[in-house]
């Protein structure tokens, strides 16, 4: 069932979204040579508790991290550890914050220092193809639409999108329905009302869609071992244009 949610829980995800997308950014601020995902975790950790929050992550369904992770070839779920980051690689850093019950949840790929344009340009594509799915992130369109949009963007640009991981419904709980693919035909799938919440998170390769999990049970790597890039938001239907939760700024 779908959880559409009161005035009042909307304005208790936007407090929520914004200490995300505010403890997203400083990890990004952290994302430079010579420091660990580890240290990057810390820094982020403690930022979500001074700000009466907790890090949504930590040992859901037995996660090991505060905030995930994923250097280069990983898609999601990286585990912050001692890996030292070092120029030329990006990251992909997934942050969620629960306060007064509510969840937010973004993530966003980091350049560490100079990267090759090729990278730039597959975490340009993939910001962008989260705003591509936002054109449908409207009353009257189905779940699918933005799927659609978001697939059918990414591979216009000669790269491709992981199947086996989606967006969610999100509120009380960090995944909720419905799913939210990043692939599929359009008009699929429930209609869209003002009131539902959605993390919308398009994951993107480099190279082909496959990917496999790693013995730590967690980290999701490309198969063909070329980079990967995540873009996520929590967003808000509303009877107008859409309203990103998970967002810094006013
Ligand atoms: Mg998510």
């Amino acid at each position: 069932m779908i959880k559409i949610k009161s005035p009042r829980e909307v304005e208790r995800m936007r407090a929520a979204g914004k200490i995300a997308a505010a403890a997203l950014r400083l990890a990004g601020e952290h994302a430079k040579p010579g420091v660990t995902t580890q240290q990057i975790s810390r820094i982020v950790h403690d930022y979500i508790i001074s700000c009466g929050a907790t890090p949504s992550f930590l040992n859901y369904n037995g996660f090991p991290g505060s905030i995930c992770t994923s250097v280069n070839e990983q898609v999601i779920h990286g585990i912050p550890g001692p890996y030292t980051l070092r120029e030329g690689d990006i990251i992909s850093i997934d942050v969620g914050a629960t306060k007064d019950g509510f969840v937010g949840d973004c993530a966003n790929t980091f350049a560490v220092g100079k990267i090759d344009d090729a990278v730039q340009r597959l975490i340009d594509v993939t910001r962008q193809s989260f705003f591509e799915g936002l054109k449908f992130a409207r009353e009257g369109y189905r779940i699918s639409d933005i799927s659609h949009a978001i697939e059918t963007y990414v591979e216009s640009q000669g790269f491709s999108v992981v199947r086996e991981y989606v967006g969610h419904g999100i509120g009380s709980q960090l995944h909720e329905a419905p799913e939210v693919p990043n692939y599929g035909k359009p008009g699929r799938g429930p209609r869209l009302m003002r009131g539902m919440t959605l993390a919308v998170e398009p994951m993107v390769n480099a190279g082909g869609a496959a990917i496999k999990v790693l013995p730590d049970e967690w980290t999701v790597v490309t198969e063909d071992g070329k980079p990967s890039a995540h873009y996520e938001n929590t967003i808000l239907i509303t009877g107008g244009d859409p309203e990103i939760l998970t967002t810094g700024e006013d």
